[in-house]
């Protein structure tokens, strides 16, 4: 692109780096000189659909984004309230003629993104809109026939194939806008970078923490310690063997093709196991673009379930049930640790969000949109499309789903994942003295053990909220009624 523009400004949204970003690349192409701004939106951020840890990764990731804007001799425009007035007054007040931003697949990131788009070209602004969030766009990975492809297998062939046929390496953004950024003094005033408390929310320390030094670290400690041995150590949440990166892809403190390419060019020099945990992981980016572009094709999944039958399913929503399952405590260890690690954490463990999400569809009979709301509320990486997309899976409501008479046995899953029971105990102290082959069953202790283990059930630790055999048949029988003559 030719450079038209004596000055952009490039709109940050869930893209909080300088590194690998399409829009600034784009836009130090395009412009003389650039400026970097992000709005702040009180109504969502006191609204239901965001909550405590996410807003602090946010927060965190605008402060250090700041800080090396700063370095830079530059600033972070950080405005708040309504996002084309705020834009349109920037632009207006730093005599900015473009502004470059980056696609957020989200139904109502889009509707809201027309609007600001139609009222940024109304006050004489060119708008330039690229993709960034995903490796490949939605209209990117499509059948021969042209349609969408609503099974992950051949979605990912696919995606392989075009990843050889024209692979999208990281963009040298930083290094292309940094001579370009405007001065701190030409930006002028913008406001502090907030705490979550100024919106409502409860900081924590044991929330992830944001940034783009702290994604590029997490992501050396995962090359160094776990990647060669991902596909064996994945499932294990004692284990931790996953990455950790999910928060910095849904803020967008380090880019997807940083990550794609990484994994790439050390799957190019492994062998064996090692070049299996690489693809193993790769496919899990992969899922990632996957859910994502469903969400753009079947934006009706955000409310709905994506198999039409499945809204046949007669859920219950029964107070009780919920209550424990949200608490942690039904009086299933591996179920009740996974919600803690959740509650206290704001990150859970992949495996335990399957197993979790099949408790309380399956076991509680509930509906899967109201546990996707409370993952919404509680997870720093909350983010519709993979959230949706585990829930309709857990749910057997989704494309390529679990099958309806799939009902994980949490007992089996903690013996299975957890085996000598190190994640529960660390989770729930009253199963810290429990002999390993009772830690998933702790209601089958004899009562005498009970007592010398300090883990009586009722008192220390809860009885089963259901019995699971005859859950598993409640399950079959009403999502089967639904679904089972498809
Ligand atoms: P790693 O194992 O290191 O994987 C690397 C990256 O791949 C992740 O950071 C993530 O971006 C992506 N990824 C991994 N698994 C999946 C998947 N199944 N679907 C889509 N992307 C994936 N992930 C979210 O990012 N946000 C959510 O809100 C979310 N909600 C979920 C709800 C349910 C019920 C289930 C079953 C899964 C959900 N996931 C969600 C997917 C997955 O659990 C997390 O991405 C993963 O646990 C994050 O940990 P990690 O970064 O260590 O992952």
């Amino acid at each position: 692109m030719a450079q038209r523009y004596p000055l952009s400004l490039v709109w940050l949204r869930r893209d909080l780096r300088l590194d690998d970003n399409v829009a600034l690349r784009r836009a130090a192409e395009a412009s003389e000189w650039i400026a970097c701004a992000f709005v702040l939106d009180p109504p969502l951020l006191r609204g239901p659909r965001v909550g405590p840890p996410i807003v602090q990764f946010f927060f965190d990731s605008l402060g250090v984004l700041r800080e090396r804007l700063r370095q830079q001799g530059s600033d972070l425009a950080l405005l708040e309230g309504d996002f084309s007035g705020e834009l349109v007054r920037l632009a207006r007040r730093i005599d900015a003629r473009a502004v470059f931003y980056n696609v957020d697949y989200d139904p109502d990131a889009v509707a809201r993104d027309e609007g600001v788009e139609r009222a940024l070209r109304a006050a004489g602004l060119d708008v330039h809109a690229q993709t960034d969030h995903v490796y490949f766009g939605a209209r990117d990975v499509l059948q021969e026939s042209g349609k969408p492809y609503t099974v992950y297998t051949p979605y990912r062939r696919r995606w392989n194939a075009r990843f050889d046929a024209e692979p999208h390496p990281p963009v040298a953004s930083e290094r292309a806008a940094g001579p370009k950024l405007l001065a701190r003094d030409a930006i002028g005033a913008t406001c502090e970078v907030p705490r979550p408390e100024d919106y409502g929310h409860a900081s924590s320390e044991r929330y992830p923490r944001g940034g783009s030094a702290q994604a590029k670290s997490l992501l050396r400690a995962f090359l160094t310690d776990e990647i060669d041995t991902y596909a064996e150590r994945r499932n294990a949440p004692a284990l931790d063997g996953t990455s950790h990166l999910s928060p910095h892809l849904r803020a967008g403190t380090i880019g997807i093709r940083t990550l794609v390419h990484t994994a790439a060019k050390r799957a190019a020099a492994a062998r064996g196991a090692s070049r299996t945990g690489i693809d193993t992981w790769t496919g899990e980016l992969v899922w990632r673009d996957f859910y994502q572009q469903l969400l753009v094709h079947f934006p009706r999944v955000a409310h709905q379930p994506f198999v039409e039958a499945a809204t046949a399913i007669a859920y219950e929503r029964d107070e009780r049930r919920w209550n424990a399952w949200r608490d942690g405590t039904t009086g299933y260890p591996i179920v009740d640790a996974a919600m803690i690690q959740l509650n206290t954490t704001g990150w859970m463990h992949n495996r335990l969000r399957m197993i979790v999400a099949s408790f309380y569809t399956k076991h509680l009979l509930g509906d899967y949109r109201d546990g996707e709301r409370y993952f919404e509320r509680h997870l720093a990486d909350a983010d519709l499309a993979a959230n949706n997309g585990g829930w309709q899976w857990s749910s057997s409501t989704g494309t390529d789903a679990a099958p309806y008479f799939r009902v994980f046995n949490p007992t089996l899953q903690g013996e299975k994942f957890d085996p000598d029971g190190a994640f529960v105990r660390a989770m729930i102290p009253a199963l810290v003295k429990v002999p390993s082959m009772y830690v998933h069953q702790p209601w089958t202790l004899p009562p005498l053990l009970q007592a010398e283990y300090g883990c009586v059930i009722g008192r220390d630790y809860p009885a089963p909220i259901v019995d699971h055999a005859e859950a598993r048949k409640r399950a079959i029988d009403v999502y089967g009624a639904a679904l089972g003559r498809r």
